[in-house]
């Protein structure tokens, strides 16, 4: 059960202080204070959990402080969607809105090589309006001897030039604890001139021990990838864990499954999942169509895979799309098959815009149907 409190409710404040003591006074139920500070209203919402089921919600509804009580099943509790649960289903980064009826492009690096390469693709983003970007320093890789990333050594150029061309969220994979304290010094040290969305990659989506630490931290938002070889009921409870240790700003990235059965994709593309996630939770929904697919194939009508996938997934509502370009893809040091040339900026840009248009049509049409 969630107590939602009035705006603006002060600790101090003796009314608060009632409801908490009689909360306590309740045998079986521990509570779970969370408040988030905007820049307008501080929100409060106190967990109850334990054995709420015996709990009169009109009860709840007249203690002190209390403006609304939303009975949440046992899944998801904080991301989940819940009957009458009216909590915002968006958050703001950087000047940035991220929501389930938003839609953000990340297009940039897999993984950051040179400085001349990340300048001109900063370069052609600015050009096209754009302020979102992935860039990867740490990669996990499958092979030891593979390029593992620059690491924190490129993080103040990186920014740097990000800050130079405008850019306001950059999605960046961490695979390790320092790696946050990494991005922290390299943004404090460089002027934080830009913002980063913390990534989560698939094969760390069951990593708990990440997930409580960068759940812990409310700096930065996460964008966490869903498990490759795991049930969609595993992966959204791996983003509950962010949640549940007081980060909700989250983004539920779909990347595709592995099994040969998606051959010959890299990964079995699941943006069918779109709407399932944005049914069970308030998290905004991202696709990955270059780590889906993984080639730059196309089909006889002389569209790429990769875009063809990226509009299957806007046209069933996803908010964010996070894919691959590189200036010169056989250069790339990982993942150049799949990368979208410079040149195909534009192109992409408004074929996305040619799918979201056309979803929001048919939620458009679907509503003259109610
Ligand atoms: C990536 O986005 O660079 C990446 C490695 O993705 P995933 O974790 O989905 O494989
Ligand atoms: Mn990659």
């Amino acid at each position: 059960m969630i107590l939602i409190l009035g705006s603006n409710v002060s600790e101090q404040a003796q009314e608060y202080q009632q409801l908490l003591a009689h909360l306590a006074t309740l045998s079986g139920i521990q509570t779970r204070v969370h408040v988030e500070r905007g820049s307008e209203q501080t929100l409060t919402e106190i967990y109850l959990i334990g054995n709420t089921k015996a709990l009169d919600i009109d009860d709840m509804q007249a203690l002190p402080c209390v403006e609304r009580v939303v009975r949440v099943s046992e899944e998801y509790r904080i991301l989940g969607r819940h009957k009458d649960d009216q909590r915002a289903t968006h958050f703001d980064y950087n000047g940035v809105r991220f929501g389930q009826d938003t839609l953000n492009v990340f297009a940039g690096l897999c993984a950051v090589d040179n400085p001349e390469h990340v300048e001109m693709m900063l370069r052609a983003l600015r050009d096209n309006g754009q302020v979102c970007t992935r860039m990867g320093a740490y990669k996990p890789r499958t092979s030891p001897y593979a390029f593992q990333g620059h690491g924190k050594r490129c993080l103040p150029w990186v920014f740097e030039l990000a800050g130079k061309y405008g850019i306001k969220v950059i999605a960046m994979e961490i695979t390790h604890e320092s790696h946050l304290e990494e991005i922290r010094d390299a943004l404090r040290q460089t002027g934080n001139p830009t913002g980063v969305m913390l990534q989560i990659g698939t094969r760390n989506t069951q990593n708990f021990e990440l997930l409580k630490i960068v759940g812990r931290q409310a700096e930065f938002p996460v964008l966490l990838k869903r498990g490759f070889g795991i049930t969609l009921d595993e992966s959204l409870n791996a983003a509950e864990y962010l949640a549940s240790e007081g980060n909700r700003k989250v983004v539920f990235g779909l990347r595709g499954m592995k099994t040969n059965m998606g051959d010959p994709h890299r990964n079995m593309v699941d943006f069918a999942h779109v709407p399932v996630v944005k049914r069970l939770t308030r998290m905004p929904v991202c696709v990955d169509p270059s780590h889906s697919v993984g080639t730059r194939q196309a089909s006889p009508d002389g569209i790429l895979d990769v875009c063809h996938v990226t509009a299957q997934g806007v046209l069933a509502g996803a908010n964010m799309v996070l894919v691959d370009f590189h200036p010169a893809p056989p250069k790339a040091l990982v993942d150049g098959p799949q990368a979208l040339l410079l040149k195909e900026l534009p192109y992409f840009l408004e074929d996305v815009q040619i799918a979201r248009e056309a979803y929001l049509k048919r939620v458009a049409l679907r509503q003259r149907q109610e």
